[in-house]
């Protein structure tokens, strides 16, 4: 009796937060899948990754770098920022997109109505080509596995991949062209991707930075249909 009672409270209760998420204009309820890691196992995941990076010397961009730059952002983030490598800036402070391509990149994160904070920011090689050089494909094999296991960790509802080389490395072409394939979803591990150009392009040519708000309303469709809560930009 005891028993068929508490239960009945269970499902009145599950029904009032249905009801109330609904009434909030929820299709389904926010809340992680099942079996996701936490915000502290991934702070821990992510931490035990840094530490395996290490003094990383696994390819030749290690020989000019100043310091590795690893990523930042929210560990909750539902959006990734994936470039290609650290710059002169960058390198020097250990932090991804803080020099003239980062202020343009933070400039669309936040037009997009979102913090800076509230995604994360990475790249596909984690040090410094000599002379802003493109980073070589024995390089990007030899980095890649880090960002996979970033990724992974943060399991982010869609990426968005700035400029060729990023793009082509998550789609395993080398040979992609931007322009066509900017703007255009394509899945990484299950997630949808959006390439669209680089910053440091956009500075060169500021003419295409409507084609990028392009594509960052494609990011916008694809966050907005997975129907869980997003932090806005105050
Ligand atoms: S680019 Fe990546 S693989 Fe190469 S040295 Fe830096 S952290 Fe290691």
């Amino acid at each position: 009796m005891g028993r068929a009672m508490s239960d009945d409270r269970i499902v009145r209760d599950m029904k009032d937060a249905l009801e109330f998420f609904m009434a909030l204009g929820y299709e389904r309820l926010p809340l992680p899948p099942l079996g996701a890691p936490g915000s502290r196992d991934k702070r821990a995941a992510m931490e035990q990754l840094r530490e395996e990076i290490g003094d990383c010397r696994r390819c030749k961009l290690s020989e000019k770098r100043t310091h590795i730059v690893f990523g930042e952002g929210d560990l909750d983030a539902r959006l990734m920022f994936i470039g290609e490598a650290p710059g002169r800036e960058e390198d020097l402070q250990a932090r991804p997109f803080v020099g003239d391509a980062g202020v343009l990149l933070t400039r669309l994160i936040e037009k997009m109505g979102l913090m800076r904070e509230a995604v994360y920011i990475a790249n596909i090689v984690k040090c410094r080509p000599p002379m802003n050089r493109d980073p070589e494909w024995d390089e990007i094999e030899e980095c890649k596995g880090f960002l996979e296991r970033q990724i992974d960790i943060i399991r982010p509802d869609a990426i968005m991949t700035l400029g060729r080389i990023a793009a082509g490395t998550l789609m395993g072409n080398e040979k992609v062209k931007i322009t066509a394939i900017r703007g255009k979803l394509f899945e990484y591990r299950g997630i949808p991707c959006v390439p669209t150009f680089h910053p440091a392009y956009l500075m060169r040519n500021p003419k295409d930075k409507w084609l990028t708000w392009n594509d960052a309303q494609v990011v916008l469709a694809v966050l907005g249909r997975s129907g869980t809560t997003w932090r806005v930009k105050k």
